[in-house]
């Protein structure tokens, strides 16, 4: 029975879907949890009052709004997205990835991307069937490598290109001059994620509309509600109506909705968390640079990745995680990324923890 079922799975299964693993996540439990980029604060009790009680009166039993017209307005004006540009909603961002492959893969149609990059643009472009093409970052500081990049769309003719403003893993934006070549250069759509836009004053939203292929996605996942998946794509409504097509008529739940534009309707309170972060981030970031034997790269969304002394990221890590704190550790994925760490903004105490176990453990 065992063998048989095995043996139609493999029949079945698409070979290419058999040959990923998972998205793994790891355990945090009972840790301090600073590998995911969450926020590390939660809401003042009176609007957690506020939102249980909003929750209360919400029907379960009726489907949600397909248009979310109550959270749009306000997701529009807390994003400053152009009135002349379409929105369309993902269950978290990475939904509206996928949403966007679905309706450009075909055969030989390619994703393009840098790396190291966001692991999901890879994975997606898998699922869907599309080819993906990866072009290396320098690998002194993860700058755009502008002639590579140029070379490899001239060469795959890619459907879309995505870039991550500020980048995850390394943190860094990309050269604004050389985004907007590769954006006028590109045969096909180019997506630029910013979903650390709460971290940095830099963004292309401005620029919608000048370009026929140019997009830009957001979510609220960094800003402080990961929980509720919610993400954004703005940009020209010829391409949003297509892509609408693809996505399921339901896919932001009535909890989201609400909850979201109840938090939209406190912004000021995200906003202050988000300039805590941003203010941490600049002190984490001194500290380790004081260490001995770190390499700290700049960062402009709320993590910070360090280069430890070669060969030790492994011993650093499982260091950390027995103190108590959960990082992320990028060695043995991407060669660029040898012997580094991921480490999540958490508060004054979080940081103050992280430090502290570092630094015995150096
Ligand atoms: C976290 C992250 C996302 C995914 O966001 P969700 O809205 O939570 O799915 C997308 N892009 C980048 C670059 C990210 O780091």
């Amino acid at each position: 029975m065992a063998d048989s079922l095995e043996l139609l799975v493999e029949h079945w299964v698409r070979p290419e879907i058999r040959a990923l693993s998972a998205y793994h996540v790891a355990d945090a439990t009972g840790l301090i949890k600073l590998d995911a980029m969450e926020n590390p604060y939660s809401w003042p009790d009176e609007l957690r009052d506020e939102w249980a009680a909003l929750l209360r009166d919400i029907d379960v039993n009726r489907y949600p709004d397909p248009l979310a017209s109550g959270l749009v307005p306000h997701l529009r004006e807390s994003m400053a997205i152009p009135d002349d540009m379409g929105v369309m909603l993902g269950n978290g961002s990475d939904e509206i990835i996928q949403i966007i492959a679905m309706t450009l893969a075909g055969p030989n149609r390619a994703l393009l991307s840098v790396e190291p990059g966001f692991v999901m643009y890879k994975m997606i472009a898998g699922f869907c069937g599309m080819k993906y093409v990866g072009v290396p970052l320098r690998a002194e500081d993860f700058s755009l490598d502008l002639p590579a990049l140029l070379q490899a769309m001239d060469e795959t003719q890619p459907a879309v290109v995505f870039l991550a403003y500020p980048n995850n893993p390394t943190g860094n934006l990309f050269d604004r001059d050389a985004l907007l070549q590769v954006i006028e250069a590109a045969p096909g759509l180019v997506v630029i994620d910013e979903a650390y836009a709460p971290f940095t004053d830099a963004s292309f939203m401005t620029e919608l509309g000048r370009y026929d292929n140019l997009v830009v996605m957001r979510t609220v996942s960094k800003m402080g509600l990961a929980g509720l998946r919610l993400g954004l794509l703005a940009g020209p409504r010829q391409w949003l109506d297509e892509f609408d097509k693809v996505r399921l008529p339901y896919n932001i739940n009535v909890l989201t909705q609400a909850s979201a534009e109840f938090a939209l309707r406190h912004q000021s309170v995200f906003d202050g968390q988000t300039e805590t972060i941003r203010a941490e981030r600049g002190r984490l970031a001194a500290a380790l640079v004081d260490m001995a034997g770190l390499t700290v790269f700049p960062s402009e969304a709320n993590f910070v990745l360090v280069r430890v002394p070669a060969g030790r990221a492994g011993e650093l890590f499982e260091g950390l995680k027995a103190a108590g704190v959960l990082v992320k550790k990028l060695d043995g994925g991407h060669p660029l990324l040898a012997d580094t760490l991921r480490l999540t903004v958490g508060t004054p105490e979080e940081n103050a923890a992280l430090l502290a176990a570092l630094s015995r453990l150096l």
